[in-house]
C-alpha cells in the first residue's frame, strides 16, 4: 500500500513535470552558466526563465527582485542578516513567539550578540496584536520580519496590514512566506513588504533551493559573499537543475492555486469535521478563519502525539507533530504553547497538511484508522482512562 502522505508543510512530492525538466541539467547539460563557452552559458538562459516564472507567481514587478538561494532558511538569514549590515546603527528587531526556527534562532543569536529582539505573542487564535506591533517600533527598529503564515497551525497573519505598519514608520519589512507561496495568492506590487523568503520543497520543487524577493531599492547587503553570480547578490555556483525544477514548480503552483482554494480545502475541511465528530476530546488549534487551504492541526485530548504518530506510521500514515525541525525533540511545540494551548492539548496535538496528490481515498483511509488508534491510545495511557 502506498503511503499516505499528510505532511506536505514538513516537504512535497517533486512533480514529475518538476524532474523531467531538471534531469537534463543533472546529466547532459552540466556546464557552468557563469562558463565563457556556450555549453555552459546557454544554461544562464534557463536560469533566468526560471526567475520569470518566480517572479510571476508572487507577483514581482521585476524578475531581477529574486535572488537564488539554497533553502528557505537562508532565504529568511539573508534578509535578517542583509538589513542589519546595512543599518548598522539600528540594534532592534521585532518578530513573533510562533516564527519557524530559521527566523527564531536567527533572533535568539543577535539577541545574544547585542541587538534588541522583540518577540511579539500571539492570543489563542494564534494572530498577532497590531497595536502591540505598533507599540514595539521605535527609532532603533531596524527590521520587523513576521511570517506569512505558520507552518504548525496555517495561520495566515494580516501580511498586508503589517506591511502598511513597516511602511510608514519607515521600517523594513521581511516576510517568511515559505508556507504561503503556492498554497494562497498574492501580489508583491499590492503589498508593500521589502523582503519575502520562499522555499522549493513546500511546493513541489526539490530541497535544497529557495528564493528571496528583494524589492527594488531596497538597501541590501550580500550575506553569502563570493563570486558575481545573481548580480553579486549572493556568491556561489547555481544551482542549476533545482533552479529550473524551482522555475516548474512556481508555473505549476500558479495554475493550481485555485485547486488550493477549492479541492484541497474541501479535502482538509472534511477530514477536520470528521476527525471532530468522531474523535471526543479534540479540538482544532488557530483559527479556521485566517488559515492555509491545505493545514489542520487537531489536538487531541490525554494522549501522547509521537504515540499517535507511531500508531499511524504503522498504518502508512504519514503526519507530523508540528515543525520537522522541532519533532525528533520532544519539547512541546513553542507556537502551540504560545497561543495558550492546554497542556493536556498540545501533547497530543498532529499537524495534517494536505497537497495536490492527495485523494478523497486518503482521507477516507486515515478516517478507517485514526479513531480507532485514539481510542486505544487512550485507554492505556493513565490520563486517558480517568479522564475520557
Ligand atoms: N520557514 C518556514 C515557515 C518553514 O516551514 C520552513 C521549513 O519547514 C522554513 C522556513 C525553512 O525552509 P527550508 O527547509 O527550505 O530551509
Amino acid at each position: 500500500m502506498k503511503t499516505v502522505y499528510v505532511d506536505n508543510n514538513a516537504t512535497t512530492m517533486v512533480a514529475p513535470e518538476v524532474f523531467e525538466a531538471m534531469t537534463p541539467f543533472l546529466t547532459d547539460r552540466y556546464g557552468n552558466p557563469s562558463s565563457m563557452h556556450t555549453f555552459g552559458g546557454k544554461n544562464h538562459a534557463d536560469i533566468e526563465e526560471a526567475r520569470e516564472s518566480v517572479a510571476d507567481l508572487i507577483g514581482a514587478s521585476d524578475p531581477s527582485e529574486i535572488i537564488f538561494t539554497s533553502c528557505g532558511t537562508e532565504s529568511d538569514n539573508t534578509a535578517i542578516i542583509s538589513t542589519l549590515r546595512a543599518y548598522p546603527e539600528k540594534r532592534h528587531i521585532i518578530t513573533t513567539k510562533v516564527e519557524h526556527p530559521a527566523v527564531l534562532n536567527v533572533c535568539k543569536y543577535l539577541d545574544t550578540a547585542g541587538y534588541r529582539v522583540t518577540y511579539l505573542g500571539v492570543d489563542g487564535e494564534g494572530m498577532i496584536d497590531l497595536n502591540e506591533l505598533k507599540t514595539a517600533i521605535d527609532p532603533d527598529t531596524a527590521i520587523i520580519s513576521i511570517m506569512y503564515a505558520n507552518n504548525e497551525t496555517g495561520v495566515i497573519f494580516p501580511v498586508e496590514e503589517i506591511a502598511e505598519i513597516a511602511r510608514v514608520r519607515g521600517v523594513v519589512f521581511h516576510t517568511d512566506a515559505v508556507q504561503a507561496a503556492g498554497k494562497i495568492p498574492f501580489k508583491m506590487t499590492g503589498l508593500p513588504v521589502d523582503l519575502l523568503a520562499l522555499s522549493g520543497h513546500k511546493l513541489h520543487a526539490p530541497k535544497g533551493v529557495g528564493a528571496l524577493y528583494v524589492r527594488k531599492g531596497t538597501k541590501f547587503v550580500p550575506f553569502l559573499i563570493g563570486g558575481h553570480q545573481e548580480q553579486t547578490r549572493r556568491g556561489g555556483t547555481e544551482n542549476v537543475a533545482s533552479i529550473v525544477g524551482l522555475g516548474v514548480a512556481c508555473r505549476l503552483a500558479k495554475k493550481a492555486v485555485e485547486e488550493e482554494r477549492t479541492r484541497i480545502k474541501g479535502l482538509r475541511d472534511r477530514l477536520e469535521s470528521a476527525i471532530l465528530e468522531k474523535v471526543p476530546n479534540t479540538r482544532v488549534n488557530g483559527s479556521t478563519e485566517s488559515r492555509l487551504p491545505n493545514t489542520s492541526n487537531v489536538g487531541f485530548e490525554f494522549v501522547e502525539g509521537e504515540a499517535i504518530l507511531l500508531k499511524l506510521d504503522e498504518k502508512d500514515i504519514a503526519a507530523s507533530s508540528g515543525s520537522a525541525c522541532t519533532s525528533g525533540s520532544l519539547a512541546p511545540s513553542h507556537v502551540l504553547r504560545a497561543m495558550g494551548i492546554p497542556f493536556t492539548f498540545i501533547q497530543g496535538s498532529i499537524r495534517f497538511s494536505l497537497s495536490r496528490y492527495n485523494t478523497d481515498k486518503d482521507i477516507d483511509y486515515i478516517m478507517e484508522h485514526l479513531p480507532s488508534v485514539i481510542e486505544r491510545l487512550r485507554q492505556i495511557s493513565p490520563y486517558g482512562r480517568e479522564k475520557a
